[in-house]
């Protein structure tokens, strides 16, 4: 079995007195695409956010590369290549594409690198190129999700976090994302850990996925494997409310 990349041990986080996650545990491996579904508020994006350091863990323990991170401060954690793509985007609004591409290459530390990483993510996504010159707030909602993509990966990530990547964009231009993830994947070997309440897309994408439901992980298998459970159709496909019956992990 491969050694895990990304090992989640038991972790409780949430913000003050509010417990968010619950002994949440999970393991990433190299090269896998791993996805967490769950419904508004299950706590998804506090996961990630615990992973990146803030909020901290209040209990377990997050091991990235065999090095444990659960006390590491955010800046070191981000050091270590594990890059965010964060829920709502958060580009540099009153930056040009260029510009924020050029941010993002920071943590990378390498400027030789700079003009290969850039035609790297600009022939992943061609429309970055044509608005290079252009502020980054006013680019449509699918280009700003794909600037913020291709952003954290001018850092040069060993681990990619993605917040719902899909949320709020048409139909069309999700398609294209969720095929750029594949891209990364199949073609790069990059690690992908993908957050999203869009279970179709993401549960065909992913080669193993978790549920989350009120910040428990309740299920998790193959992606083909949560995609053909009738719990999981009946609350994140079939026009359910997002909430999974009952459920082992
Ligand atoms: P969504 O898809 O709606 O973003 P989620 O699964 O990502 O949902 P979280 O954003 O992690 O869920 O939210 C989980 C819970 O934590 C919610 O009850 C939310 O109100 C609360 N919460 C999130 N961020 C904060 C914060 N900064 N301070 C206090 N409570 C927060």
């Amino acid at each position: 079995m491969t050694e895990a990349l990304l090992e989640v041990r038991d972790v409780t986080s949430g913000y003050g007195r509010l417990a968010v996650l619950h002994d949440v545990s999970l393991d990433i491996k190299l090269g896998e695409i791993v996805a967490m579904i769950g419904s508004n508020g299950a706590g998804k994006t506090t996961l990630m956010m615990t992973i990146c350091g803030r909020p901290r863990a209040a209990a377990g323990r997050i091991l990235f590369d065999g090095r444990d991170i659960t006390r590491m401060p955010t800046h070191e954690i981000a050091g270590l290549r594990i890059a965010q793509s964060p829920e709502g985007r958060r580009i540099f609004p009153r930056m040009t594409v260029l510009e924020n591409l050029q941010m993002g290459a920071i943590i990378a530390d390498a400027p030789d690198a700079f003009n290969e990483d850039l035609e790297k993510v600009c022939t992943l996504f061609p429309v970055l190129k044509k608005r290079r010159d252009q502020r980054g707030g006013t680019l449509s909602g699918g280009e700003q999700q794909m600037l913020a993509i291709a952003r954290a990966l001018m850092g040069r990530p060993k681990l990619l976090l993605l917040d719902e990547p899909s949320l709020g964009l048409a139909p069309l231009v999700v398609k294209q994302i969720f095929e750029a993830i594949k891209e990364l994947n199949s073609k790069h070997g990059l690690t992908v850990f993908l957050v999203e309440q869009n279970a179709y897309h993401t549960l065909k994408l992913a080669d193993r996925g978790y549920v989350m439901v009120n910040g428990r992980i309740t299920m998790s298998g193959t992606g083909r494997e949560l995609l053909e459970r009738q719990d999981v159709r009946a609350a994140y496909l079939e026009g359910g409310a997002g909430v999974v019956q009952g459920g082992s992990p």
